[in-house]
């Protein structure tokens, strides 16, 4: 690689200063770097995910009071990229933009656009593996195709971990030093608020790295508290009452933790709950590697045979799955979770998202969205996977036939009722007992009750019918 004067680093998901393979490569390439975020104009059109936005808007604004810190400054602008970052390119007089592979199809593009581009200027392009271990095309099938069958391809990526677990899991420490002074940038920061996005309420508060820990501390902050609880992992993760799991999910997403420094962590805590953790992060890898070589999932059901599924469409029904009023009450208790605090445990994802496919019958489409707009760590390939799954329409994905019973789950993972009666306060007087089903013939139980509604469906007649209609596909 040549030797450039200056150079920018366009940061898109990942937000932090330490391992970061584009921030390094443009430190140890590069005279001068500045980093950039562009608030991309195309992308934002209809986004309703405020969650995320305001997430982000606090990481950046986090992240250049950091570097202010330091004497340097991110840089934020909006408009579309394609554009963007040329013009930037030309007016701050750089000879190279350093990135991190995306693998979503739309950033796919845009990234293409923005390296044709800046090539016709003479700009150099650099793209990096960052935000996953093992990518694309490197963990292959022996018939030199990409897995679809996650525990073969699980196998395979820690086979090719252990061939050269130094290079895989290396730190990328950039050399800081090399970060622009902010003398050079005038231009004020651009906010997604211009764009319409309510600011967090009362706004970020200026001592906010003092009074809570944003982006990277944050993360570093949980993966210390993760570090206290991850050797029992294996036991208490299905379990929505007890924090059991790391909550990093929204760090992963957005970069602001390195997927290296989690692995070289679980390795720091070897035991059987790291080991099952570890399948987490791999799982995590395997969805993205399907959404890059298999990209038509994002618009379809991974095996197009089920394309032509009928199902079913109920407004109501599927209005009261949102609110958490479908009278079964875990599916009720994950979804008031998710709707206050844009986060659900991964077991109840798996619940309310069967519970919507197999019993509402109402396509997984539809939940997709749903999950799209409310999650704080809403990820394509995950959240694509995770319905498929659940839905019975992707890659190793669960039978069709075998569909969870939300009742029976309820009592083996909540078993005392702890969950539901913080989500579902209608219930909290019910017994351990009742308070999975407070049903009977005719209604509701008198007692402990009110207020709460009847339940949709049936659930053995609806479990038949979602059988017949994969049946007769
Ligand atoms: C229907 C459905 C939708 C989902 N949508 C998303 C989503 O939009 N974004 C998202 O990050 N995860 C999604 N998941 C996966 C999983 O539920 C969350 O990653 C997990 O609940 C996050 O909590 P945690 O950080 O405490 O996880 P931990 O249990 O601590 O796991 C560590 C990390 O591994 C990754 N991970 C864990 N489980 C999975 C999985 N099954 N698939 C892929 N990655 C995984 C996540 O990055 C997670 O943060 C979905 C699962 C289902 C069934």
């Amino acid at each position: 690689m040549s030797r450039y004067s200056r150079s920018l680093v366009w940061l898109r998901r990942d937000y932090r200063l330490s391992d970061h393979r584009a921030l390094f490569e443009a430190c140890a390439h590069s005279g001068e770097v500045i980093p950039v975020f562009v608030i991309d104009e195309v992308l934002l059109k209809g986004f309703k995910n405020i969650r995320q936005v305001q997430f982000i808007q606090s990481v950046l604004d986090d992240l250049d009071t950091r570097l202010q810190e330091r004497g340097s400054r991110l840089l934020v602008v909006r408009g579309n990229p394609a554009h963007a970052i040329p013009e930037l390119a030309a007016k701050l007089r750089v000879q190279a933009v350093f990135l991190n592979h995306d693998y979503e199809p739309m950033a796919k593009l845009r990234d293409a656009h923005v390296e044709r581009e800046l090539r016709k200027t003479g700009v150099a392009f650099h793209s990096f593996k960052d935000q996953v271990i093992f990518e694309r095309r490197e963990i292959l099938s022996g018939g030199g195709s990409p897995y679809k069958v996650f525990t073969p391809y699980s196998r395979a990526w820690l086979k090719a971990l252990e061939s050269n677990r130094a290079e895989h899991l290396k730190e990328y420490r950039p050399d800081l030093k090399k970060l622009v002074s902010k003398d050079l940038i005038r231009d004020r920061n651009a906010r997604f608020s211009e764009l319409g996005f309510p600011e967090l309420a009362g706004g970020v508060p200026s001592d906010a790295r003092a009074e809570r820990k944003v982006g990277e501390e944050e993360a570093k902050a949980l993966l210390k508290r993760f570090s206290k609880s991850i050797a029992s992992y294996k036991t208490d993760r299905d379990f929505p009452a007890i924090e059991g799991t790391s909550r990093l999910s929204v760090h992963f997403r957005f970069g602001t933790i390195s997927p290296r420094q989690a692995v070289r962590f679980c390795a720091e805590h070897m035991s059987e709950g790291a080991k099952t953790w570890l399948n987490e992060l791999i799982w995590r890898e395997f969805y993205m590697m399907i959404l890059d070589q298999y990209p038509h999932v994002e618009k379809g059901a991974f095996k197009p045979e089920y394309d032509s599924l009928k199902w079913e469409w109920n407004r109501e029904h599927f209005k009261a799955w949102c609110e958490g009023r479908t009278g079964f009450p875990i599916v009720d208790a994950a979804m008031r979770q998710l709707n206050e605090t844009g986060w659900m445990h991964n077991r109840l994802r798996m619940i309310v998202a069967m519970f919507l496919t197999k019993d509402l019958l109402i396509h997984w489409q539809e939940g997709e969205k749903y999950f799209a707009e409310q999650l704080f760590d809403h990820e394509l390939s995950a959240n694509n996977g995770g319905w498929q799954w659940s839905a019975s329409t992707g890659c190793d994905a669960q039978p069709y036939f075998r569909v969870m019973n939300p009742v029976s789950q309820s009592e083996r993972f909540d078993p005392k009722g702890e969950f539901i009666k913080k989500w579902v306060p209608e219930l909290k007087n019910l017994d351990a007992k009742r308070i999975h089903w407070p049903h009977e013939e005719g209604g509701l139980f008198s007692s402990g009750t009110q207020g709460y509604v009847e339940p949709l469906v049936d659930h053995k007649e609806q479990r038949l019918k979602a059988i017949k209609m994969f049946k007769k596909d």
